[in-house]
Order: structure tokens, then sequence, then C-alpha cells
């Protein structure tokens, strides 16, 4: 996992229209992302790159003069998706920031939060300008650093370092910090201290060897912006052990062994209902902690075959990132040599007792995100996020929980994290025109969100047909046209293949 040089950066923007003067989504029907039932229908009147009006009932004739209009009638639309840990990618995935950009705005993401910026500061941060000016066809980013970004890091980051560290973040422009593997636990203290102070924020993949120091409830309490995945939260809620239950063949940095035996770790914790556990979600929702599960990128743990099977992989994954996916002890995620049916089975229960953790969390009125991690383990850009709000569903959240975590939860979770107020994540006038527009009902079924679609009876012919795929992401005031993004995804692969030289 180190940095990643010479990454090309995007192509200057090939698409989208607008943004117009006045733009009028007519007719849809709303979700507007708060958690509301959907409405409609509505006429939604964008002006720039801002929502000015939702007119229930529609607009008038003199509203409507001159505006640039989108038949919505019977379409749906729903604030634009953040995923709150997205990885761009780069040479170790031999895939390109247009790629991954383009794969994730097909989607409806239109913010994403890079955890670390592999790919380098500086690279990241020019990035996250240039979407920010729609020079590119991008998300909006938010750039989270690790520490082997600073060019003054001398050996590992100690306590003193901290300062210096975050004020190099805070005026490169960085907006936080994500904390993983052999941090110092004193050194995370001391980067979210000052990091506070200077309204950058902070995420944390807690990995096993920082574990037994600064497990997910001490990290709250320090101040954590948010849990990454899940490590460290079945380590709060030990109350008959104080380390996981490891065999004593166990290494860490041996990824079979470190991924067969995650699965068998919730068992070891506080069983859901119990005192315990109980205590320790209530203290977590009271530091206003979030979670970002990051469900589906270890769902191939559950189910290789599903994942690695998954019909968007011929026409959507790179060749390069899917000889990456290849089982390999010395790339990251790829442990699936000798996965057992035992090992499935483990991780079915670990779902089961993590999911139940995530859905109360969310009922006690706690802040569940929508993160997807692709780009790792048979999980590939823009779908596997579309899994993830399938698998928010499997846990227990209502479809309306699931898009609110997807959209208001993650733009809050950012505005927090930054001091700053939320401009995006819910259709409402005064925020900026980010949004989805599909053609299917999403609360029905998210599989229609997929690019590749879902299956649906015609019923006027009686014949099967793919449905679905976003239609257009609107992202400040500007109109992709989603299947565009996927033909030329889908263009990236197939040439790609031809040009692979086969050895
Ligand atoms: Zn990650």
């Amino acid at each position: 996992m180190l940095n990643q040089k010479n990454v090309p950066h995007a192509a200057n923007r090939d698409c989208g229209e607008g943004p117009f003067d006045k733009l009028v989504l007519k007719g849809a029907i709303l979700i507007d992302g708060t958690g509301a039932p959907a409405d409609g229908p509505v006429d939604i009147l964008i002006k720039g790159n801002r929502i000015k009006e939702i007119a229930v009932g529609g607009l008038s004739e003199g509203a409507l003069e001159g505006a640039h209009i989108i038949d919505s009638n019977g379409m749906y639309v729903m604030p634009g998706f953040v995923d709150t840990h997205a990885h761009i990618g780069g040479t170790r995935q031999g895939v390109s920031a247009d790629y991954v950009y383009k794969l994730w705005m097909a989607h409806g993401v239109t913010t994403v939060r890079d955890p670390g910026s592999f790919n380098g500061a500086d690279w990241t941060i020019y990035e996250k300008e240039r979407s920010a000016k729609n020079e590119i066809v991008a998300p909006r980013i938010y750039a989270y650093t690790w520490e082997h970004n600073w060019d003054k890091l001398d050996g590992s980051l100690t306590p003193s370092d901290a300062y210096d560290f975050v004020h190099w973040a805070k005026e490169k422009g960085l907006d936080g910090f994500k904390f993983i593997n052999r941090w110092n636990p004193q050194a995370i203290k001391a980067v979210i201290e000052e990091a506070k102070k200077q309204g950058l924020g902070t995420m944390a993949h807690l990995s096993q060897t920082t574990v037994p120091r600064l497990d997910a409830l001490e990290a709250a309490r320090w101040g954590l912006g948010s849990l990454e995945h899940w490590y460290g939260l079945p380590e709060a809620l030990f109350n008959n052990r104080t380390v996981q239950d490891y065999p004593d063949y166990y290494n860490y940095s041996n990824e079979h062994n470190r991924f067969s035996q995650a699965g068998r770790l919730w068992k070891q914790a506080a069983s859901p209902y119990t005192e315990k556990w109980n205590k320790v979600m209530d203290e977590l929702i009271e530091l206003d902690f979030t979670m970002n599960p990051t469900f589906a990128i270890y769902e191939a743990a559950r189910d290789a075959a599903r994942a690695q099977t998954a019909e968007y992989h011929e026409d959507y994954t790179m060749p390069s990132l899917w000889e990456y996916y290849q089982p390999d002890p010395k790339k990251h995620g790829s442990f699936f040599s000798d996965w057992t049916t035992k090992d499935e089975i483990e991780w079915k229960e670990n779902y089961r007792l993590w999911m139940a953790f995530i859905n109360e969390f969310k009922n006690r009125g706690g802040r569940i995100c929508t993160g997807s991690d692709s780009g790792f383990i048979y999980k590939t850009y823009g779908f596997d996020y579309i899994r993830e709000l399938e698998l928010l569903q499997e846990a227990g959240f209502h479809p309306l929980e699931v898009i609110r975590s997807a959209t208001m939860k993650g733009a809050e979770l950012l505005a927090k994290e930054n001091g700053t107020t939320m401009e995006f994540g819910i259709i409402q006038p005064g925020m900026l025109a980010d949004i989805v527009i599909v053609e299917e009902n999403p609360l029905h079924n998210f599989k229609t969100l997929y690019g590749t679609g879902s299956m649906k009876i015609n019923p006027k012919t009686g014949k099967v047909e793919r449905v679905g795929g976003v239609k257009y992401t609107i992202k400040d005031g500007i109109i992709f046209d989603a299947k565009q993004l996927l033909a030329d995804v889908k263009e990236m692969v197939k040439e790609a293949k031809a040009n692979r030289v086969l050895v």
C-alpha cells in the first residue's frame, strides 16, 4: 500500500449538459432523502446549480417559460448519492480515474470521500479542484489523507508530529485523515484533537494490530469522526475476553488468516440486546459517532461465488482490475485460495450479528453512512455502491432509511466533520442540485439501480425485459446521461481487453 505515483489525471469533461438558468424536472415523484415518503408529481425548479422550488401539482406556465425541461413523468427523483468510503483506484488496480468516476456517476454517486488519497495528496487535491469546477466528469471529492502522503514524515507518525501533519493537510486543502494499520494510538488521538480544531475530519480502519490498544468506543470518546468497516467494534463489546480468540498459527499479514478469523469474531462479542451490547451502543450514540459499515466489500467472504460471477464483470470490470481480484497472497483482499464452506458459514453468522448492531444503532438514532470501498475483493465501482444499498436493506433498514443513509446521512457526516453546513444530500430549496433520476421505483427494488438493470415482465408484451439503471445523474446542475457514461466505460473495458498482451 505505497503511494501511487505517476497516475494520470482525469481527462477534460467530454459530456454533460448545463448548468441552466432554469432547469425543470417536470412531473417527478420525489424521494427527498430525509426519510419522508415518496411524493408527487412535483415540478422541481433548478436555477444554475441550486434547487429553487419544489412545486407540488406543478409550476405555473410563467415559471416554466424559457426553462430546459426534463419530462420526468412517472420517474423517481432522489438526492445524489454520497459514497463515504470511495478509493479512486490507481496503478495497483490498473484503472484510470475516468473509469472509476464514470462508474460512480453512472450509478448516481455525486459525492465521494476518498480515504487515504493513495494516489498522493497533490494528485487528489488537483482532481478535487477540477471536479469542483466541473472540468472533469467526477463526483465531488472529499480528500482524506493518510500519513504516508506527508513529505515531512520521518519514520512513523508520533504524537509530537500531529500539529505539523494536520497543518500541512489543512494548507494543502485536504479534508481529513484516514487512520489504518500500525498507527500509534496516541498519535491518532493527537491528530484527532488538532483536526477538530482545524475543521478537518477523521476516519479509521482500526486494524487488529491497533485494536488491543484502541477499540471503537475509545476512539469515539477521543472524537473520531467515523468507524470504517467494523473492526474495533466487536472488541468494544467483549465481555469475557480482551483479545480475539486467535489460533496459534495466526499471522495478521497472512490475509487468509486475517479474513477467515475475522469471520469468527462477532460471535466472540456480547450478544445482541445484552447489557454490555446496549451500554456500548448507547454511549456511541451519545457521542454522536458515525458508522460506515461497508457491508458490500466483505460480501465475498460469505459467498465467494456470488461476488466472483457478478453479471457486470464481463462488460464493466477492467481486465487489470479483474487480475487484481484474483487470489494472490501478495495482494490486498485476494485471500480466496482454500476459502472453505465453513469460512462462508461463519461469515454468514458474522453478518447476522453485525447487521443486528448496525440496524439497532440506526433505530436508536445513530448515524449510518453508505460507503462501498470498491476496487477490491471482486467489487467494482458504482455497482457495489448499489449492492451496499441492498445490504443495508438486508440489515433491516426500510428502503427510505437506506436512501437517507446514502444521501442525507453522508452529507451530514461530511458537514459535521468539516464544521460546515449541509449543502447537498436532501432535495430541498437552497440545496445544490445533485440529483438522481430513475425510471423504476427504487423503493420497490434497489436492483433497478444497477447499471445492468434488473429483469421484469412487460405487462403489455408478456415478455421479460431488462429495466432500470439510472437515467440521469445531475451534479451541480449539470445533467449527465447515465447510460452514456456506462457505454463509455464499456468501451474502455473493450479496448483494454483488445489491447491486452496475453502472457
Ligand atoms: Zn478502504
